[in-house]
Protein backbone atom coordinates (compact mmCIF):
# COMPACT_ATOMS: atom_id res chain seq x y z
CA UNK A 1 0.00 0.00 0.00
CA UNK A 2 1.05 3.43 -1.12
CA UNK A 3 1.04 7.02 1.17
CA UNK A 4 -0.93 9.44 -0.40
CA UNK A 5 -1.58 13.02 0.78
CA UNK A 6 -3.85 15.91 -1.01
CA UNK A 7 -2.92 19.30 -0.92
CA UNK A 8 -6.42 21.08 -1.78
CA UNK A 9 -8.32 18.12 -0.81
CA UNK A 10 -11.39 19.55 -0.53
CA UNK A 11 -11.44 21.00 -4.16
CA UNK A 12 -12.44 19.34 -7.52
CA UNK A 13 -9.07 17.64 -8.39
CA UNK A 14 -8.70 16.87 -4.41
CA UNK A 15 -12.27 15.29 -4.63
CA UNK A 16 -12.01 13.12 -7.32
CA UNK A 17 -8.50 12.11 -6.15
CA UNK A 18 -10.12 10.82 -3.28
CA UNK A 19 -12.60 8.96 -5.33
CA UNK A 20 -10.03 7.59 -7.24
CA UNK A 21 -8.87 6.25 -3.94
CA UNK A 22 -11.73 5.12 -2.48
CA UNK A 23 -12.84 3.19 -5.72
CA UNK A 24 -9.00 1.29 -6.00
CA UNK A 25 -9.99 -0.45 -2.57
CA UNK A 26 -6.97 -0.67 -0.67
CA UNK A 27 -4.11 0.30 -2.90
CA UNK A 28 -3.23 3.69 -1.43
CA UNK A 29 -3.77 4.87 2.24
CA UNK A 30 -4.38 8.80 2.56
CA UNK A 31 -2.32 9.86 5.31
CA UNK A 32 -2.27 13.53 5.14
CA UNK A 33 -4.80 16.02 3.68
CA UNK A 34 -4.70 20.17 3.47
CA UNK A 35 -8.19 21.79 2.72
CA UNK A 36 -9.24 25.09 1.90
CA UNK A 37 -12.51 27.13 3.08
CA UNK A 38 -14.70 24.01 3.15
CA UNK A 39 -14.00 22.63 6.54
CA UNK A 40 -17.13 20.69 6.82
CA UNK A 41 -16.27 18.59 3.45
CA UNK A 42 -13.06 18.24 5.36
CA UNK A 43 -14.70 16.85 8.32
CA UNK A 44 -16.16 13.81 6.51
CA UNK A 45 -12.78 13.41 4.54
CA UNK A 46 -11.31 12.40 8.04
CA UNK A 47 -14.14 10.55 9.44
CA UNK A 48 -13.88 8.46 5.93
CA UNK A 49 -10.39 8.10 4.95
CA UNK A 50 -8.72 8.59 8.58
CA UNK A 51 -5.65 10.55 7.48
CA UNK A 52 -2.61 10.94 10.14
CA UNK A 53 -2.17 14.91 9.40
CA UNK A 54 -4.85 17.62 8.62
CA UNK A 55 -4.03 21.25 7.40
CA UNK A 56 -6.89 24.29 7.24
CA UNK A 57 -6.64 27.83 6.29
CA UNK A 58 -6.88 29.59 9.79
CA UNK A 59 -5.52 29.26 13.52
CA UNK A 60 -9.24 29.23 14.82
CA UNK A 61 -10.06 26.23 12.69
CA UNK A 62 -7.44 24.17 13.72
CA UNK A 63 -7.88 25.01 17.32
CA UNK A 64 -11.69 23.56 16.58
CA UNK A 65 -10.47 20.40 14.58
CA UNK A 66 -8.18 19.27 17.69
CA UNK A 67 -10.89 19.83 19.90
CA UNK A 68 -13.08 17.78 17.39
CA UNK A 69 -10.67 14.84 17.08
CA UNK A 70 -9.03 15.00 20.55
CA UNK A 71 -9.35 11.14 20.77
CA UNK A 72 -7.67 10.59 17.77
CA UNK A 73 -4.09 10.79 16.69
CA UNK A 74 -4.77 13.43 14.39
CA UNK A 75 -2.13 16.20 13.58
CA UNK A 76 -4.14 19.31 13.04
CA UNK A 77 -2.10 22.02 11.68
CA UNK A 78 -2.97 25.41 9.68
CA UNK A 79 -1.91 27.82 6.61
CA UNK A 80 0.63 28.04 3.94
CA UNK A 81 3.34 26.75 6.68
CA UNK A 82 0.45 23.74 7.76
CA UNK A 83 0.07 22.90 3.60
CA UNK A 84 3.75 22.33 3.60
CA UNK A 85 3.90 20.08 6.55
CA UNK A 86 1.51 18.20 5.39
CA UNK A 87 3.28 17.79 1.50
CA UNK A 88 6.62 17.12 3.66
CA UNK A 89 4.88 14.24 5.65
CA UNK A 90 7.47 11.83 6.27
CA UNK A 91 4.79 8.56 5.92
CA UNK A 92 3.86 10.35 2.22
CA UNK A 93 5.30 8.66 -0.89
CA UNK A 94 2.97 10.65 -3.37
CA UNK A 95 2.06 13.99 -2.82
CA UNK A 96 -1.01 15.61 -5.23
CA UNK A 97 -0.74 18.78 -5.94
CA UNK A 98 -4.57 20.57 -5.84
CA UNK A 99 -3.98 23.67 -4.73
CA UNK A 100 -5.23 26.65 -7.00
CA UNK A 101 -2.93 29.13 -7.86
CA UNK A 102 0.31 30.72 -6.58
CA UNK A 103 -0.92 29.46 -3.46
CA UNK A 104 -0.06 25.65 -4.19
CA UNK A 105 3.62 27.35 -4.82
CA UNK A 106 5.19 26.92 -1.67
CA UNK A 107 3.77 23.48 -0.92
CA UNK A 108 4.50 22.14 -3.98
CA UNK A 109 8.35 23.04 -3.87
CA UNK A 110 8.29 21.59 -0.37
CA UNK A 111 6.80 18.09 -1.64
CA UNK A 112 9.33 18.57 -4.51
CA UNK A 113 11.94 18.88 -1.89
CA UNK A 114 11.39 15.53 -0.46
CA UNK A 115 12.15 13.91 -3.64
CA UNK A 116 8.99 11.64 -3.79
CA UNK A 117 6.25 11.62 -6.11
CA UNK A 118 4.50 14.38 -6.94
CA UNK A 119 1.04 14.21 -8.97
CA UNK A 120 0.80 17.86 -10.34
CA UNK A 121 -2.21 19.77 -11.08
CA UNK A 122 -1.54 22.87 -9.71
CA UNK A 123 -0.22 24.30 -13.12
CA UNK A 124 0.22 28.10 -11.86
CA UNK A 125 3.25 26.62 -10.05
CA UNK A 126 4.77 25.15 -13.32
CA UNK A 127 3.83 29.39 -14.48
CA UNK A 128 5.42 31.29 -12.38
CA UNK A 129 8.16 28.96 -11.16
CA UNK A 130 9.19 26.57 -13.53
CA UNK A 131 12.92 26.65 -14.15
CA UNK A 132 12.89 26.89 -10.12
CA UNK A 133 10.69 23.38 -10.18
CA UNK A 134 12.88 21.55 -13.19
CA UNK A 135 16.44 22.60 -10.92
CA UNK A 136 14.53 21.70 -7.63
CA UNK A 137 13.79 18.15 -9.66
CA UNK A 138 17.11 17.40 -10.72
CA UNK A 139 18.36 18.20 -7.24
CA UNK A 140 16.22 16.23 -4.94
CA UNK A 141 15.11 13.28 -7.93
CA UNK A 142 11.50 13.98 -7.55
CA UNK A 143 8.94 12.90 -10.08
CA UNK A 144 6.88 15.12 -11.42
CA UNK A 145 3.16 13.39 -13.27
CA UNK A 146 1.14 15.98 -14.34
CA UNK A 147 -2.77 15.46 -13.68
CA UNK A 148 -3.83 18.06 -16.38
CA UNK A 149 -5.92 15.93 -19.07
CA UNK A 150 -3.42 17.58 -21.94
CA UNK A 151 0.28 17.02 -20.34
CA UNK A 152 -1.19 12.99 -18.96
CA UNK A 153 -1.71 12.41 -22.82
CA UNK A 154 1.82 13.81 -23.91
CA UNK A 155 3.38 12.16 -20.52
CA UNK A 156 1.89 9.19 -21.91
CA UNK A 157 2.72 9.89 -25.87
CA UNK A 158 6.24 10.47 -25.12
CA UNK A 159 6.52 7.11 -22.72
CA UNK A 160 8.71 5.21 -24.77
CA UNK A 161 9.78 8.50 -27.54
CA UNK A 162 12.84 10.52 -26.71
CA UNK A 163 12.34 14.24 -26.70
CA UNK A 164 14.65 15.14 -29.21
CA UNK A 165 12.56 12.98 -31.99
CA UNK A 166 9.77 15.20 -31.10
CA UNK A 167 8.49 17.80 -34.09
CA UNK A 168 5.92 18.95 -32.76
CA UNK A 169 3.10 19.41 -29.07
CA UNK A 170 -0.32 19.83 -30.03
CA UNK A 171 -2.34 20.79 -27.05
CA UNK A 172 -6.31 20.19 -27.88
CA UNK A 173 -8.52 22.86 -26.24
CA UNK A 174 -12.24 22.44 -25.50
CA UNK A 175 -12.71 25.91 -26.66
CA UNK A 176 -15.12 26.56 -24.01
CA UNK A 177 -18.71 27.94 -23.95
CA UNK A 178 -17.28 30.61 -26.13
CA UNK A 179 -15.97 29.21 -28.75
CA UNK A 180 -18.86 29.52 -31.43
CA UNK A 181 -19.70 32.78 -30.01
CA UNK A 182 -20.18 36.05 -32.19
CA UNK A 183 -18.55 39.47 -30.84
CA UNK A 184 -21.87 40.82 -29.89
CA UNK A 185 -22.51 38.22 -27.90
CA UNK A 186 -19.29 38.19 -25.88
CA UNK A 187 -20.01 41.56 -24.68
CA UNK A 188 -23.21 40.32 -23.06
CA UNK A 189 -21.48 36.94 -21.27
CA UNK A 190 -22.54 36.65 -17.65
CA UNK A 191 -20.83 34.38 -14.46
CA UNK A 192 -23.07 31.79 -15.24
CA UNK A 193 -22.22 31.80 -18.51
CA UNK A 194 -18.95 31.61 -18.01
CA UNK A 195 -19.09 28.87 -15.68
CA UNK A 196 -21.19 26.56 -17.66
CA UNK A 197 -18.38 24.86 -18.95
CA UNK A 198 -19.61 22.48 -22.60
CA UNK A 199 -17.45 19.25 -21.40
CA UNK A 200 -15.53 19.48 -18.22
CA UNK A 201 -16.67 19.78 -14.61
CA UNK A 202 -14.06 21.67 -12.88
CA UNK A 203 -13.06 24.19 -10.21
CA UNK A 204 -13.98 27.99 -10.82
CA UNK A 205 -11.14 29.58 -11.99
CA UNK A 206 -10.07 26.95 -13.97
CA UNK A 207 -13.50 26.94 -15.30
CA UNK A 208 -13.26 31.20 -16.41
CA UNK A 209 -9.85 30.80 -17.40
CA UNK A 210 -10.68 27.88 -20.16
CA UNK A 211 -14.02 30.31 -21.52
CA UNK A 212 -11.03 32.68 -21.69
CA UNK A 213 -8.88 30.11 -23.50
CA UNK A 214 -5.93 31.84 -20.34
CA UNK A 215 -6.21 28.11 -19.46
CA UNK A 216 -4.96 26.86 -22.71
CA UNK A 217 -2.17 29.64 -22.58
CA UNK A 218 -0.95 28.62 -18.93
CA UNK A 219 -0.63 24.85 -20.20
CA UNK A 220 1.15 25.62 -22.98
CA UNK A 221 3.82 27.06 -20.29
CA UNK A 222 3.31 24.29 -18.38
CA UNK A 223 4.21 21.69 -20.88
CA UNK A 224 7.09 23.88 -21.81
CA UNK A 225 9.00 23.31 -18.35
CA UNK A 226 7.09 19.78 -18.00
CA UNK A 227 8.76 17.88 -21.02
CA UNK A 228 11.09 20.40 -21.96
CA UNK A 229 10.09 21.06 -25.15
CA UNK A 230 10.93 24.36 -26.90
CA UNK A 231 8.45 26.80 -27.62
CA UNK A 232 7.94 27.02 -31.21
CA UNK A 233 7.21 23.02 -30.94
CA UNK A 234 3.88 23.91 -28.79
CA UNK A 235 0.74 24.14 -30.37
CA UNK A 236 -2.83 24.98 -29.25
CA UNK A 237 -5.51 23.14 -31.17
CA UNK A 238 -9.79 23.51 -30.89
CA UNK A 239 -11.38 20.21 -30.24
CA UNK A 240 -15.17 21.09 -28.84
CA UNK A 241 -15.50 17.20 -28.33
CA UNK A 242 -12.62 16.85 -25.63
CA UNK A 243 -11.75 13.56 -26.36
CA UNK A 244 -7.93 13.80 -27.99
CA UNK A 245 -6.12 14.91 -24.93
CA UNK A 246 -3.46 15.93 -26.59
CA UNK A 247 -1.29 14.78 -29.47
CA UNK A 248 2.60 14.52 -30.30
CA UNK A 249 4.21 14.39 -33.70
CA UNK A 250 7.70 12.76 -34.16
CA UNK A 251 9.99 13.67 -36.88
CA UNK A 252 8.98 10.26 -38.77
CA UNK A 253 5.44 11.87 -39.27
CA UNK A 254 3.98 8.96 -37.01
CA UNK A 255 1.34 11.29 -35.22
CA UNK A 256 0.65 10.19 -31.07
CA UNK A 257 -2.95 11.00 -29.70
CA UNK A 258 -3.91 9.76 -26.42
CA UNK A 259 -7.84 9.67 -26.28
CA UNK A 260 -10.26 8.80 -23.09
CA UNK A 261 -13.64 9.51 -21.99
CA UNK A 262 -13.55 13.34 -20.61
CA UNK A 263 -13.41 12.94 -17.06
CA UNK A 264 -10.70 13.98 -14.84
CA UNK A 265 -10.45 10.50 -12.30
CA UNK A 266 -8.89 9.47 -15.73
CA UNK A 267 -5.61 11.03 -15.67
CA UNK A 268 -5.76 11.06 -11.82
CA UNK A 269 -5.87 7.71 -11.83
CA UNK A 270 -3.24 7.60 -14.10
CA UNK A 271 -0.96 9.75 -12.61
CA UNK A 272 -1.54 7.56 -8.96
CA UNK A 273 -0.93 4.25 -10.12
CA UNK A 274 2.02 5.08 -12.67
CA UNK A 275 4.12 3.55 -13.74
CA UNK A 276 1.25 0.93 -13.28
CA UNK A 277 -2.21 0.83 -14.35
CA UNK A 278 -5.49 -0.14 -12.84
CA UNK A 279 -9.36 -1.00 -13.99
CA UNK A 280 -11.17 1.99 -13.93
CA UNK A 281 -15.19 1.81 -13.43
CA UNK A 282 -15.36 3.99 -16.14
CA UNK A 283 -17.70 3.34 -19.45
CA UNK A 284 -15.45 2.81 -22.60
CA UNK A 285 -14.79 5.22 -25.29
CA UNK A 286 -17.49 4.53 -27.40
CA UNK A 287 -16.41 6.23 -30.70
CA UNK A 288 -18.99 5.29 -32.92
CA UNK A 289 -21.34 7.42 -30.65
CA UNK A 290 -19.31 10.27 -30.94
CA UNK A 291 -18.78 10.10 -34.66
CA UNK A 292 -16.84 12.74 -35.68
CA UNK A 293 -13.87 14.64 -33.63
CA UNK A 294 -13.81 18.05 -35.30
CA UNK A 295 -10.12 20.44 -35.00
CA UNK A 296 -10.07 24.56 -35.49
CA UNK A 297 -7.33 26.96 -35.54
CA UNK A 298 -7.55 28.71 -32.04
CA UNK A 299 -9.36 32.20 -33.22
CA UNK A 300 -6.64 34.52 -30.69
CA UNK A 301 -8.13 37.91 -31.86
CA UNK A 302 -11.38 36.49 -29.94
CA UNK A 303 -9.11 35.03 -26.74
CA UNK A 304 -6.39 37.70 -26.73
CA UNK A 305 -5.14 35.78 -23.72
CA UNK A 306 -3.89 32.85 -25.68
CA UNK A 307 -1.61 35.23 -27.67
CA UNK A 308 -0.59 37.06 -24.62
CA UNK A 309 0.53 33.62 -22.94
CA UNK A 310 2.44 32.52 -25.83
CA UNK A 311 4.56 35.93 -25.67
CA UNK A 312 5.22 34.85 -22.39
CA UNK A 313 6.46 31.62 -22.76
CA UNK A 314 8.88 33.00 -25.31
CA UNK A 315 10.00 36.12 -23.57
CA UNK A 316 10.06 34.40 -20.27
CA UNK A 317 11.83 36.53 -17.09
CA UNK A 318 9.07 37.84 -14.62
CA UNK A 319 6.40 37.84 -17.91
CA UNK A 320 4.50 34.79 -16.72
CA UNK A 321 4.88 35.45 -13.44
CA UNK A 322 2.91 38.64 -13.95
CA UNK A 323 0.46 36.98 -16.87
CA UNK A 324 -0.42 34.36 -14.26
CA UNK A 325 -0.72 37.55 -11.34
CA UNK A 326 -2.58 39.39 -12.72
CA UNK A 327 -4.94 36.67 -14.16
CA UNK A 328 -5.80 35.50 -10.55
CA UNK A 329 -6.85 38.72 -10.04
CA UNK A 330 -8.70 39.62 -12.92
CA UNK A 331 -10.60 36.09 -12.57
CA UNK A 332 -11.08 36.26 -9.12
CA UNK A 333 -12.80 40.01 -9.65
CA UNK A 334 -14.76 38.23 -12.46
CA UNK A 335 -16.08 35.57 -10.06
CA UNK A 336 -17.13 38.47 -7.39
CA UNK A 337 -18.76 40.11 -10.23
CA UNK A 338 -16.82 43.58 -10.11
CA UNK A 339 -15.77 43.19 -13.55
CA UNK A 340 -17.35 42.05 -17.16
CA UNK A 341 -16.00 38.52 -19.14
CA UNK A 342 -13.81 40.93 -21.62
CA UNK A 343 -12.65 42.80 -19.41
CA UNK A 344 -10.46 39.67 -17.97
CA UNK A 345 -8.48 39.67 -20.87
CA UNK A 346 -8.32 43.55 -20.73
CA UNK A 347 -7.00 43.92 -17.29
CA UNK A 348 -4.55 41.49 -18.15
CA UNK A 349 -2.63 42.88 -21.16
CA UNK A 350 -2.79 46.28 -19.20
CA UNK A 351 -0.84 44.86 -16.22
CA UNK A 352 1.65 43.26 -18.52
CA UNK A 353 1.80 46.37 -20.14
CA UNK A 354 2.56 48.66 -17.01
CA UNK A 355 5.22 45.80 -15.72
CA UNK A 356 8.78 46.29 -16.62
CA UNK A 357 10.19 43.04 -17.36
CA UNK A 358 12.95 41.64 -15.01
CA UNK A 359 15.06 38.51 -14.05
CA UNK A 360 13.86 36.55 -11.78
CA UNK A 361 16.73 34.73 -10.07
CA UNK A 362 15.15 32.96 -6.74
CA UNK A 363 11.80 32.62 -4.66
CA UNK A 364 12.16 35.70 -3.43
CA UNK A 365 12.03 37.58 -6.73
CA UNK A 366 8.92 35.29 -7.96
CA UNK A 367 6.97 36.21 -4.73
CA UNK A 368 8.18 40.13 -5.31
CA UNK A 369 7.11 40.29 -8.50
CA UNK A 370 3.81 38.55 -8.02
CA UNK A 371 2.97 40.71 -5.39
CA UNK A 372 3.60 43.97 -6.80
CA UNK A 373 1.53 42.47 -9.51
CA UNK A 374 -1.98 41.95 -7.75
CA UNK A 375 -0.94 45.24 -6.03
CA UNK A 376 -1.44 46.73 -9.83
CA UNK A 377 -3.69 44.67 -10.75
CA UNK A 378 -6.60 45.81 -8.16
CA UNK A 379 -5.67 49.16 -8.63
CA UNK A 380 -5.87 48.78 -12.63
CA UNK A 381 -9.49 47.47 -11.71
CA UNK A 382 -10.71 49.48 -8.62
CA UNK A 383 -9.95 52.87 -11.24
CA UNK A 384 -12.68 51.43 -13.39
CA UNK A 385 -14.67 51.71 -11.14
MG1 LIG B 1 -6.21 20.92 -18.89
Amino acid sequence: MENIAILGSTGSIGQSSLEVIDKLNNRFRVVGLAAGRNTQMLEKQIEKFKPKIVSLKKKEEAEEFRRKFKDRSLHVTFSEKGAEEVAEFEENDIVVSAITGIDGLRPTLAALETGKKIALANKESMVAAGSLIQNLVEKSGAQIIPVDSEHSGIFQCLAKERVDNVKRVILTASGGPFFRSSSQEMEEITLDDALNHPRWKMGKKVTIDSATLMNKGLELIEAHWLFNIEPAKLEVLIHPQSIVHSLVEMNDGSVLAQLSPTDMKVPIQYALTYPEREDSSLPSLDLSQIKSLEFFEPDVEKFPLLKLARQALEEGASFPIVLNAANEIAVSAFLQTEIGFLDIAEIVSKAVENHPQREVQNLEDIFSVDRETRQMTRNLIERRS
